[in-house]
């Protein structure tokens, strides 16, 4: 059953539940009917495969060690900022 077809897209709630269903936040019931939907939704699957790609990325960048020149930037900032406070 999609109701979004017939309405041409989806209703903003039904994304917001999209990432519900990603933080793994939702229900078994829900997590089922938000399965369905994609199944049936072109629209909303992309949603979903683009913020699995986000996620991923994040995921990603935030396991992998930090380059050391990442590190010498961030680390050169936060003094920038520490010496601008006094
Ligand atoms: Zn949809």
């Amino acid at each position: 059953m999609s109701d979004c077809q017939s309405l041409g897209d989806c209703e903003d709630a039904r994304i917001e539940r999209l990432y519900e269903y990603l933080d793994g936040a939702l229900s078994h019931k829900d997590l089922v009917e938000i399965k369905e939907h994609l199944d049936g939704c072109p629209e909303c699957a992309q949603e979903h495969d683009l913020e699995c790609v986000i996620r991923s990325v994040v995921k990603r960048s935030c396991t992998e060690a930090a380059p050391e020149t990442l590190k010498a930037s961030i680390l050169s900032r936060i003094s920038q900022i520490q010496t601008a406070d006094h």
